[in-house]
């Protein structure tokens, strides 16, 4: 790649990438008609765009840059991989030091009895790895017809076909004929947007809650699989269900009978201040998806943590679990993977999140919740949103004015601030090595994001 010394003229990258180049989940009109902004390097938590401008990455790109950019040892720990063996699979009773390193590096910060990762290479793939996982487990058990997922409305869970369909995006439903069969959906613990006026948040996280007792009972507990949530539904909107929300969840799922699912992509490696965001919510899952913070994005990865409960069963009785990719345990990414850990672990990274830096950001966060335009300001370890709205009293909505959060991620990007938007909520997941400093300016950009907006 060239350094950001000899790069082309901007224009000519949007010109080239425009032609030849179909983003994923965007609106390529959009591409033609305004051009993209082209990043082309980055540092701790500060992208550098081809016109030399510096952005401070509140994202972490797409939640996953954990340790954030820069990471010499990261990319040196790859390179030296891809001279040894750049690749071998892990097929046929095949593996090698990387592959066996990571899985036994993960397992060791794992919450008590998952000592098996099954290898996968993104999000989506371990969320289809639960999928087919979830299912073999009740066939050996001797239950085959339990085989329906219940998930959530507006969750996020992948774009693979099982993946998107195990999500409750109801746009992305809608343009290709998901979810599959066997998918059911119940409503989200969105307390901000969804409770009754005057409901408490403790009695609509039970609300929301006792919805998977009414799905189960109405499909049958003979019949149901597997029920698969975020801890806090990252994508959907940063949506940090109320504190009764997860203990009934777990209740219901354990009384019933049904695997609990919780998918660790973006909350887990150290985002909500423990190693897994089910610590932080106390729950006790049978399998977690995991993947961005498993590298912190330096090369693709993802898995499925499995609790024993769930794996010695199939591995005693299912012979061959016959599912697996090509670059399942790729040596490059688990030495990645490797690096990336020690990162986390030396530099007390997760700890810091829950006893330092992430309080830190929170109480500069929340305090943008007074702002005039802020419903609601909100975050966990380090990631949070704020909801935009045009009367604080009323809780009148900023969409309702056919105005988006996309307006204030613009302005943001102009302030130097990467936000994301969904709807009319800013989220905000920066990357967990961020000094005071930067938290400072993090909560000043966005508090000018919002002068701006008014
Ligand atoms: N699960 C969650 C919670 C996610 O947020 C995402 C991606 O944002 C995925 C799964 C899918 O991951 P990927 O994009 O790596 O396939």
């Amino acid at each position: 790649m060239d350094s950001p010394r000899n790069l082309r003229p901007t224009a000519e990258y949007q010109a080239i990438d425009a032609a030849h180049h179909w983003h994923p989940q965007t609106d390529m009109a959009e591409v033609n008609a305004r051009g993209s902004r082209v990043f082309a390097g980055a540092d701790g938590i500060w992208l550098t765009d081809t016109e030399g401008e510096r952005l401070i990455d509140g994202m972490s790109g797409l939640w996953c840059v954990n340790v954030g950019y820069g990471r010499e040892r990261i990319a040196e720990a790859m390179y030296q991989q891809a001279k040894v063996l750049p690749y071998y699979n892990t097929f046929f009773q095949c593996t090698h030091p990387p592959a066996a390193e990571f899985a036994q590096a993960i397992a060791e910060v794992a919450p008590e009895g998952f000592s098996k990762v099954f290898f996968a290479n993104s999000g989506s793939e371990a969320n289809d790895t639960v999928f087919r996982l979830a299912r073999v487990y009740w066939d050996v058990m001797g239950r085959p017809r339990k085989k329906t997922f219940i998930a959530r409305k507006n969750g996020y869970h992948g774009s693979s076909v099982a993946s998107a369909s195990l999500g409750g995006m109801s746009f992305m439903h809608a343009q290709s004929g998901l979810p599959i069969a066997g998918v059911h959906h119940i409503g989200q613990p969105y307390w901000f947007g969804e409770a009754e006026p005057g409901e408490s948040p403790a009695d609509f996280g039970l609300r929301r809650a006792r919805e998977l007792a009414s799905a189960i009972d109405r499909i049958g507990a003979e019949n149901v699989c597997a029920f698969v949530a975020e801890p806090i539904q990252g994508a959907g909107g940063v949506i940090i269900p109320p504190e009764t929300y997860w203990p009934e969840i777990s209740r219901i799922c354990a009384e019933r009978e049904i695997l609990l699912v919780a998918d660790e992509v973006i909350c887990g490696f150290g985002r909500t201040g423990r190693w897994f965001g089910s610590e932080t919510f106390g729950i006790k899952p049978d399998l977690m998806p995991i993947a961005k913070g498993m590298t912190s994005g330096y090369v693709p990865m993802g898995g499925v943590l499995v609790h024993d409960r769930v794996a010695g069963p199939v591995i005693e009785r299912a012979g061959e679990f016959a599912h697996g990719y090509t670059y399942s345990g790729h040596p490059v990414a688990c030495a990645a993977g490797l690096a990336n850990l020690a990162i986390l672990r030396e530099e007390g990274l997760v700890d810091r999140v829950r006893e330092d830096i992430g309080p830190y950001l929170q109480e500069r966060w929340l305090k943008l919740g007074e702002h005039p335009l802020v419903g609601e300001a909100r975050m966990v370890g380090l990631i949070g949103a704020l909801e935009l709205v045009r009367d604080k009293e009323r809780r009148t909505r900023f969409a309702e004015e056919g105005r988006t959060g996309t307006e204030a991620r613009e302005l943001s990007l102009a302030n130097g601030l990467v936000m994301r938007a969904t709807r009319d909520t800013l989220l905000i997941a920066p990357p967990l090595c961020l000094t005071h400093e930067e938290a400072d300016m993090i909560a000043e950009r966005a508090a000018r994001t919002l002068d701006d907006l008014a």
